[in-house]
């Protein structure tokens, strides 16, 4: 049987939640552009406070990085410690760190109180070292994040690790107890479902084509054209993701969409799962162009990468799943009678500093650069931004930060000249 080239989580959503196909009002309070679990999310907290607000998806509800990802729901952010703090200065990371942990018990409060079934699990990540420097510098790691965030790290010495996979091409791990696993897919559907439960007015195969700022009396509001018909908002909250479009050009230009990939083999028996993952974690390894795996709540093994440095198309869907069925070769030999059964992309959201960002651009409100953390981070952006837009203090750290644009000679024309990106990071994973 050859292999479905068709999102796998997608398959174990029972019920798929379809946007209203009413007209679209003339007038609401706020419109939300895009239906992940920023604009999902945001919908949410907006239409529970009483503000009127719809939310319109170009695709289908969730369609974009929401219910393609990995479903690992992690702490953290991407950079070091030290640069974090080079940067912003520790009360500021402090802080980004305490909303990391919070936004994992954001999911889980909404994953409770919404009853949304999508496999929650507190099953804890490990990160595994490439190379005995990576593992060396985990010490290190471990005890910064110890003294600034009073946040316990556990080192697996390779002698150890058996106990955490069924591979033995890693020189130690380290592991994370607070991270999280969910089905995305479900999750996504269980928000959409929550929203509209909530009183948002979901609207999908509504793309917006152009927005239009405007003043009346002295007071702002928008006008929006969508391929199903026009409609005005007081605010505007742009959670576009990786799959922003000229329509926001100044938002798009400071982003990067990454191309990246997964496999999920046939179901495996249970002693084979439990063998590659005897504590269920959810796993990464300490290279830039990074796989990600884990165990399915069905026992599939889910492999994932960046095969490629580009957004997903059909070719480069096709070219990763032999790719990425050798990389899980080499981390699991066990595996290599094992049929890979489906393989899709998606694309993730970079910004050129590798950090979240929020706040406003061209008086509308965003929220994106989640990279691999957008889980709980798109999830507690997008409630950060309704609560801003409800008149709370905005105490997101992360809406504090310059958002830089692409360095000079990455950006060529409309488009990122990614291969140069590409290529850094494949320097970066030579050099380290
Ligand atoms: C393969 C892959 C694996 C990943 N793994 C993980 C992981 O394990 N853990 C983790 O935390 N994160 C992971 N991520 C990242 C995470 O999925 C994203 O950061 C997160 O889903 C972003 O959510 P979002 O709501 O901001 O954007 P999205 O979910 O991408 O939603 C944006 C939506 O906006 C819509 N849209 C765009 N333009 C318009 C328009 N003009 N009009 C109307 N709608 C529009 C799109 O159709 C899309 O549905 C992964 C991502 C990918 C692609």
């Amino acid at each position: 049987m050859g292999i479905k080239e068709t999102n796998y989580w997608l398959e174990t959503v029972a019920e798929r939640v379809v946007g209203s196909s009413d007209l679209l009002p003339e007038q609401v309070d706020v419109a939300v552009i895009g239906a992940g679990f920023c604009g999902l999310s945001a919908g949410l907290a907006l239409a529970k406070r009483g503000v009127r607000v719809a939310v319109l998806e170009a695709e289908t509800l969730g369609w974009g990085a929401s219910c393609r990802n990995g479903g690992m729901v992690l702490t953290g952010m991407k950079l070091p410690v030290p640069t974090l703090i080079g940067r912003y200065g520790r009360d500021a990371v402090q802080r980004m760190y305490a909303a990391s942990l919070e936004s994992i018990e954001l999911v889980e409060r909404i994953v409770r109180e919404e009853g949304i079934a999508c496999s929650f699990a507190r099953c804890g990540h490990l990160e595994v070292a490439c190379k005995q420097k990576h593992f060396a510098d985990y010490a290190a790691a471990a005890a910064e994040i110890k003294r600034e965030f009073n946040h316990e790290l556990r080192i697996i010495p390779k002698s150890e690790l058996a106990g955490e996979i069924g591979s033995d091409i890693y020189f130690g791990g380290m592991v994370d107890e607070h991270s999280v696993s969910v089905n995305p897919a479900q999750y996504v559907s269980g928000l959409a479902k929550a929203a509209q439960r909530a009183g948002a007015s979901l609207y999908d195969h509504a793309r917006v084509t152009g927005l239009k700022r405007q003043v009346a009396s002295g007071k702002k509001s928008f006008r929006l054209e969508t391929v199903r018909g026009t409609i005005n908002a007081k605010e505007v909250i742009l959670a576009t993701g990786a799959y922003t479009t000229n329509a926001t050009p100044a938002l798009q230009k400071k982003l990067i969409p990454i191309g990246s990939y997964i496999i999920a083999t046939e179901v495996l028996s249970p002693e084979l799962a439990r063998e590659l993952s005897p504590r269920n974690r959810m796993i990464y390894d300490s290279k830039h162009f990074l796989y990600y795996y884990r165990v399915t709540p069905d026992n599939r093994m889910l492999f994932g990468g960046r095969a490629a440095f580009f957004p997903e198309s059909e070719s480069t869907v096709r070219e990763s799943a032999e790719l990425l069925r050798r990389g899980m070769i080499e981390v699991y030999p066990q595996l290599a009678q094992t049929r890979v059964e489906f393989v899709w992309g998606g694309t993730l959201d970079f910004a050129f500093d590798v950090m979240p960002h929020s706040g406003q651009i061209d008086d509308m409100h965003f929220a994106m650069g989640f990279a691999g953390h957008g889980v709980a981070a798109a999830t507690w952006m997008g409630t950060k931004l309704a609560e801003v837009i409800c008149g709370d203090a905005d105490d997101n750290p992360f809406s504090k930060i310059p958002f830089p644009a692409a360095p000079i000679g990455l950006r060529s024309g409309n488009s990122w000249a990614l291969p140069l990106a590409g290529a850094y990071y494949k320097v970066l994973d030579w050099l380290t």
